[in-house]
């Protein structure tokens, strides 16, 4: 079946050829403050606002989505409020206006949206941020670590350790104290989904405290799987691939190199949208992986990994 001709597919279930299922984006150089704001972004990535369509995989379920304000997370947010779930949502304060997009999509949705600004380097925000999710959704059973902060540098020399270190507490250190505010409210069924990289395995040498945080969330999340295993608690890593986000124009990569963001790199020739990486947190939070535990589900476009 060609797809030259045919218009996008209505929703994620639309037969597509995966090289085109969307356009390859070629930004153009922009730079914006980190964290930046997905709004300002030329192209606005693709959320799945206008496609993905929830079958009920998630009914009843109360997730925490921290990142959920843009890119991966909110997607992801979305997604689980279409198939059912009440979703908290943690960000930082100056994103609220993305925030508050996500959280329009979650009640139109017909769900319950709970929105928790914080930073995940202030020592006692998890605790509060899962204490305020708990309350606002009524429990916590599904809990989905998106935030991640990356900052290109193009020498060794050029990383201070003020930017190793916050690498490091937002991505390893911010994880850790999340799960642990998390854990005694989890019962058996739920399930934690963490978020690393490509680069976990394949590290880019101008992020090199970023990748190094990713090999972290992946080995940390293998040996969580096993304790919490046995307690009935399933968790999962998503690895995605180069995917058009604000991570990149707000200092994640060199600007120069947008226009070519993900076309090289990935064997489909383009980058992903956020929404492409929103079913695979989808069934891992969802019954149908079961049987699923510890592993990591690469969403990368092709690009074969250990
Ligand atoms: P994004 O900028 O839209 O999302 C990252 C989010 O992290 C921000 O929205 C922000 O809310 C949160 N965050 C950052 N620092 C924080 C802090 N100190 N406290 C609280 N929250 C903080 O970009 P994205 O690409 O959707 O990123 C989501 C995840 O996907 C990240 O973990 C990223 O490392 C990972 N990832 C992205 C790509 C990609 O190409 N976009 C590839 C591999 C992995
Ligand atoms: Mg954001």
């Amino acid at each position: 079946m060609s797809t030259d001709d045919q218009a996008a597919p209505a929703d994620q279930f639309g037969w597509a050829d995966p090289r085109t299922r969307y356009p390859n984006v070629s930004p153009e150089p922009q730079t914006q403050a980190e964290p930046g704001l997905q709004s300002e972004m030329t192209p606005v990535p693709d959320l799945g606002e206008a496609t993905y369509r929830g079958t009920g995989r998630l009914v009843g379920r109360k997730a925490l989505v921290t990142g959920g304000d843009s890119g991966i997370g909110a997607a992801v947010a979305i997604a689980f409020a279409r198939e059912g779930a009440d979703v908290a949502i943690a960000y930082l304060p100056e994103e609220q206006s993305d925030a508050d997009h996500v959280v329009e999509q979650i009640e139109a949705a017909g769900r319950t949206a709970v929105a928790v600004p914080g930073d995940l380097r202030d020592r006692g925000y998890a605790k509060e941020l899962v204490e305020r999710a708990v309350d606002g959704l009524g429990g916590l059973d599904a809990l989905v670590s998106v935030a991640g902060k990356q900052r290109w540098q193009p020498d060794l020399l050029d990383i201070s350790d003020e930017q190793f270190e916050a690498t490091f507490d937002v991505n390893v250190f911010g994880l850790f104290r999340l799960v642990k505010a998390a854990l005694p409210h989890l019962q058996p069924g739920s399930t934690i989904t963490t978020t690393a990289s490509m680069e976990a395995y394949k590290p880019a040498p101008d992020r090199l405290d970023y990748a190094a945080s990713k090999g972290a969330i992946n080995n940390f999340s293998k040996g969580l799987s096993q304790l919490l295993v046995e307690r009935g608690i399933r968790v999962n890593v998503v690895a995605p691939g180069p995917t058009w986000t604000v991570l990149q124009p707000s200092g994640g990569v060199d600007p120069s190199t947008l226009p070519e963001f993900g076309s090289s790199e990935s064997p489909m020739g383009r980058a992903a949208q956020p929404a492409e990486l929103a079913p695979a947190y989808v069934f891992l939070a969802s019954q149908e992986s079961s049987y699923v535990a510890g592993e990591t589900l690469n969403v990368n476009g092709g690009m074969v990994t250990p």
